[in-house]
């Protein structure tokens, strides 16, 4: 076929592709998969090549300025999954690209192009190929210069050309973090105590290298317990007295040093961790696309099982992806994998610089790497060969991108990744998502247990606290107290610990065993109540309430972060008493250190950890015994492993429970089954207390019993007699705008259209949302419940939405209202 035009995806939110044509010059390198370099509009952009046509359509078109790379740099299989995305998640091919390209890729430009020693110069060259290889006699230049000096637009294919002729040698910049650390270390040459020296400093830097009988001495220790300059010790070396020099740090060493880690190259599976390995090798063997659940309790060996499936997987020569959500993604768990696998791994993190990314990217592409373990973003790591795609904590919330488009869950797209590649996947959790469980008691998964901790601790007790009793109880005590001091027994009375909480803690305190204290809400408190009219303070911009912070003596949107000073009359009836209601962390915190005053707490939330490296030091701190009690947010739950904590305590279990969301009760559960996992993770008994308003709670119940199985069974009725997920498929279609009455009407237009597409009963609203005003964005929404009979995939329901995205898209840009379209959304808020 003689093609002269490329369909190209660019990283534009429009729903098309955009024709170009490809001029002779590039005709060999345009390919399917293709990175190319266009003009758009005033701009020029990169996108890629995604099909190709014969015919020339009716419009007016514009030259490919160049082609990147030799070989096409989306992988096909990796098209396909990219088209699968867009359709699936209702987004624009273009804006689906973009997650497979890594950020950084303008670093190719930096790419060093040198003459190649086995260069004929008598050898006939095309007029532009000579003009480079004159530039570069003269010394090698980076991509961009030559194209500057050259003044050649298309250079990355020339480039590209001269490479495959072995004309010129392309090679990376060096600017790349060395991969092997070294430290400076010198050594005493002269142990003369007569020197003298004119500066004091010297002299006494001087005295303390000769008190030290260390042959070698760390630099940098040295310096810091010396408090002496690195200049001093220079001069020193100037004056041959020491000898300094840089020595590589082995890696190993530094991982040797952490007991669990070595002791995980020695482990022996257990019989329910072969069995699992077994089932997956078989599956690795034959080559066909299958999905594992690997259900295993907090402990149980997971991580094991998934080392040793990635050794099959390389003995087969395959790559494999290891996705373990952000929060959970520690340097800990990255050695881990580091110990058995060495430099094949490589760990993509938010913390990589572009150039970094960009490197760990191309090095996997390449075949150096052939593990990749990173957040949800790591899916797209462009490994050949994936014969593993590992999904740890599947029922993450964070494996779902919800703010910007694609809105794509990297668990289900992993599943999808996978079978176009014949690949197996194993999805790990001690919670397992309703979906995930579901889909392997109906075979579509095959579900592997591991039922026993692997380090034969026990599972500890769980005591459910009914905070409404204590309340009464507080309350009948002070009304006794109250006949002989007065009115003074009642204040004071509103308390977040329990009694038996407050019991065990102290407890715990004796013995110097650590606690760890859940409070899912940040700041002191929630809300700030005018004690004369009952107006509760809300955000101007949402419809939220504000929260009181202590340490700044403030109020502040969660939201939004809008700040505003604490009220001092109420704005609706003038009345200046406030009562502070609800328990924040920093609330609890000063409770804590009213009943146990000479206790350490240190507090993990959101407004501790802004700073870079503080949440390692916070946690460093309390592991190494610096602190006696670790308070704080969800991020308390997860992943933390020290042995030294007996006692997990739950200050509100409600804060979740209580949300309108058809997934509360599953959140919760899981929340309250990770961190209860965070007690006694070693030969010390645990324990946890969990205080609640609602005792009876069918989530709370089987937390309690530790029986994930008893909940699934009474969450899936649930879930069946309202027809939420796993029985539909949720869509959620969602208007935003400024003008309230806009977006009330596109939302209704909406959902008169759909209403004529699709059954009227799988569609709720349009309605406003729950947060139905954030930074003074209004937000409608629509919800379409896609039945799973009558549409397996959703793919109606899907194409219907589109459909109407697609009719009202001019009125929405006019009226000046945003439509997002979210399948399969983690939450309905
Ligand atoms: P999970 O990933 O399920 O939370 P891990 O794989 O982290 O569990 O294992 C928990 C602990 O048990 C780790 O300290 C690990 O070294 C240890 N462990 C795992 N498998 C075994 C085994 N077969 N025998 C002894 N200890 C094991
Ligand atoms: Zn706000």
């Amino acid at each position: 076929m003689n093609v002269k035009f490329a369909d190209v995806a660019l990283p534009v939110p429009i729903p098309q592709l955009f024709t170009y044509i490809i001029p002779t010059h590039l005709e060999t390198f345009a390919q399917q998969g293709s990175m190319v370099v266009v003009p758009f509009g005033k701009k020029i952009l990169t996108g890629i090549i995604i099909s190709f046509r014969a015919v020339k359509p009716n419009i007016t078109l514009k030259n490919i300025i160049d082609v990147i790379d030799l070989t096409p740099t989306i992988h096909h299989n990796d098209l396909k999954l990219a088209e699968w995305i867009a359709d699936y998640y209702s987004s624009p091919l273009g804006e689906v690209i973009k997650i497979f390209l890594p950020a950084g890729f303008s670093q190719s430009s930096k790419k060093i192009i040198s003459l190649s020693d086995l260069f004929d110069r008598n050898q006939k060259l095309s007029v532009t190929k000579s003009k480079i290889v004159q530039i570069l006699a003269d010394q090698s230049a980076t991509i961009m210069q030559l194209k500057k000096k050259s003044g050649i637009k298309n250079i990355y294919s020339i480039i590209s050309e001269l490479d495959a002729e072995g004309i010129v040698t392309v090679s990376e910049e060096t600017s790349k973090r060395p991969s092997i650390k070294t430290e400076r270390f010198f050594k005493r040459i002269s142990n003369d105590s007569t020197l003298q020296f004119r500066s004091k400093k010297q002299q006494a830097t001087w005295s303390s290298i000769l008190t030290i009988h260390q042959e070698e001495i760390n630099a940098a220790s040295f310096l810091k317990e010396t408090s002496s300059s690195l200049s001093t010790l220079k001069s020193f070396e100037q004056k041959k007295l020491i000898t300094m020099y840089q020595k590589e740090l082995s890696r190993n060493s530094a991982f040797l040093q952490d007991g669990n880690l070595s002791k995980s190259l020695s482990i022996q599976l257990n019989k329910d961790q072969i069995e699992a390995v077994v089932h997956i090798t078989t599956a690795l063997a034959e080559n066909v696309p299958q999905t594992f659940l690997l259900y295993g309790i907090t402990g149980s060996g997971k991580t094991q099982v998934y080392i040793e499936s990635i050794r099959k997987v390389l003995e087969q020569g395959k790559t494999a992806i290891v996705l373990i959500p952000e929060i959970s993604l520690t340097p800990q768990t990255v050695k881990r994998f580091q110990i058995h696998f060495g430099d094949q791994v490589v760990w993509i993190h938010s913390r990589l610089s572009d150039g970094e990314r960009y490197d760990a990217w191309r090095l996997a592409q390449s075949g150096k790497y052939k593990i990749v373990i990173g957040p949800r973003s790591a899916l797209f790591a462009p490994l050949k060969d994936i014969g593993l795609i590992i999904v740890d904590e599947e029922h993450e919330s964070s494996y779902k991108q919800f703010d910007s488009s694609p809105r794509y869950n990297a668990r289900d797209v992993a599943i999808v990744r996978a079978s176009l590649n014949n690949a197996v996947v194993i999805l790990g959790s001690a919670t397992p998502s309703i979906e995930s469980y579901s889909n392997a008691l109906n075979n579509k998964f095959t579900l592997l247990t591991l039922p026993e901790r692997a380090d034969n601790a026990v599972l500890p007790p769980v005591t459910i606290v009914n905070m409404i009793d204590e309340r009464k109880q507080l309350y009948s005590e002070a009304k006794i107290n109250s006949k002989s001091i007065g009115k003074k027994a009642f204040e004071n009375l509103s308390h977040s610990i329990s009694r038996l909480l407050e019991r065990k803690i102290r407890d715990r305190l004796e013995k110097k065993e650590g606690v760890i204290l859940l409070q899912n809400r940040r700041g002191f408190a929630p809300f700030i109540e005018c004690k004369s009219c009952g107006y509760v303070e809300q955000c101007d911009r949402c419809n939220v309430t504000m929260t009181y912070h202590a340490t700044k003596k403030h109020m502040r949107c969660h939201y939004c972060g809008k700040v505003k000073p604490a009220p001092t009359t109420c704005t609706q009836c003038g009345g200046f008493e406030f009562s502070l209601n609800g328990f924040g962390t920093q609330r609890v915190e000063q409770e804590l250190a009213a009943l146990f005053p000479s206790a350490v707490t240190v507090r993990m939330d959101m407004d501790t950890t802004t700073r870079k490296g503080s949440h390692e030091k916070i946690l460093r701190q309390f592991g190494e015994g610096g602190a006696d009690i670790l308070l704080g947010t969800q991020m308390v739950a997860k992943g933390l492993d020290f042995p030294r904590v007996t006692l997990v305590g739950v200050i509100s279990a409600d804060t979740q429970m209580m949300l309108p969301d058809f997934r509360s009760a599953e959140r919760t559960f899981q929340l309250l089954t990770q961190v209860a996992g965070r007690a006694g993770r070693s030969t010390l008994a645990g324990e946890v207390i969990i205080q609640t308003s609602q005792p009876n709670h069918y989530a709370l119940k089987h937390v309690r019993e530790h029986d994930f199985v008893g909940f699934y069974n009474e969450e899936i009725e649930f879930r069946k007699s309202i027809n939420y997920p796993p029985f539909s498929r949720v869509i959620v279609v969602e208007f935003k705008g400024r003008n309230e009455r806009n977006v009330e009407q596109t939302a209704t237009s909406f959902g008169n259209q759909l209403f004529t597409l699709l059954n009227r009963e799988s569609i709720l609203g349009p309605s406003p949302a729950v947060l139905s005003k954030i930074k003074n964005e209004y937000r409608w929404q629509i919800i379409i419940k896609a039945d799973k009979d009558g549409d397996k995939n959703g793919t109606r329901a899907r194409h219907a939405v589109a459909r109407v995205v697609n009719n009202l898209s001019g009125q929405s840009i006019k009226s000046k209202v945003k439509v997002t379209v979210d399948v399969d959304p983690v939450g309905i808020l």
